[in-house]
């Protein structure tokens, strides 16, 4: 962090009389990185942290094998970083699950639901092209073109049925939907 601080001194020296654009991209650029450092700073926390308990399987309830950490590069809001997790798996069900991925709410298995919630917002609105330059430029969300192309309707209806169960008061929404894509009801309004 203190490394940054330098950093942005000396750009600070090397540079005679500078734009408030010219001072503006270096703080967005040092701004990203830093907020970078420390959301990976906090994942190590709750990496760290699991398992609270046993793992059950979601399908039939049997305790689940921890097979180790495995890292996954998830999309967030401000840019890609370094998740991780420990991986379970059932021996009966022959399937395995990333608890922290659940409650991370990671969309897709990389894409944090900030991500997914922008894509649907801006997708919706303009062509996908635009639509990907608006969430760089803007949002500093690195997806792809055809990322959104294949994903926005797929979101925006999870999206829709969040807000309808929301609103029809189920209260059972929040135990059944604990796999992907994680707890989504966390979200407000979308549209
Ligand atoms: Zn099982």
């Amino acid at each position: 962090m203190e490394g940054r601080i330098d950093a942005m001194l000396e750009w600070r020296e090397s540079i005679k009389e500078p734009t408030l654009t010219e001072i503006e991209e270096m703080m967005l650029a040092l701004r990203k990185e830093m907020a970078k450092e420390i959301i990976e700073m906090l994942l190590e926390g709750e990496e760290a942290r699991e398992p609270v308990e046993e793992q059950k399987c979601p399908q039939c309830g049997k305790a689940m094998m921890n097979k180790g950490k495995q890292t996954k590069r998830v999309g967030t809001r401000i840019g890609t970083i370094e998740v991780e997790r420990d991986y379970y798996y059932c021996g009966e069900c022959k399937e395995g699950v990333f608890p922290l991925d659940e409650q991370l709410a990671i969309w897709d298995k990389k894409w944090s639901e900030g991500v997914a919630k922008q894509a649907v917002k801006w997708g919706r609105r303009l062509t996908f092209e635009e639509a990907t330059e608006a969430l760089q430029e803007l949002g500093q969300i690195e997806i792809s073109k055809s990322s959104i192309w294949r994903r926005v309707k797929k979101w925006e209806e999870i999206f829709q049925e969040i807000e309808r169960k929301k609103q029809g008061g189920d209260d059972q929404y929040q135990e059944q939907d604990r796999s992907s894509p994680g707890r989504s009801e966390k979200y407000g309004q979308v549209f």
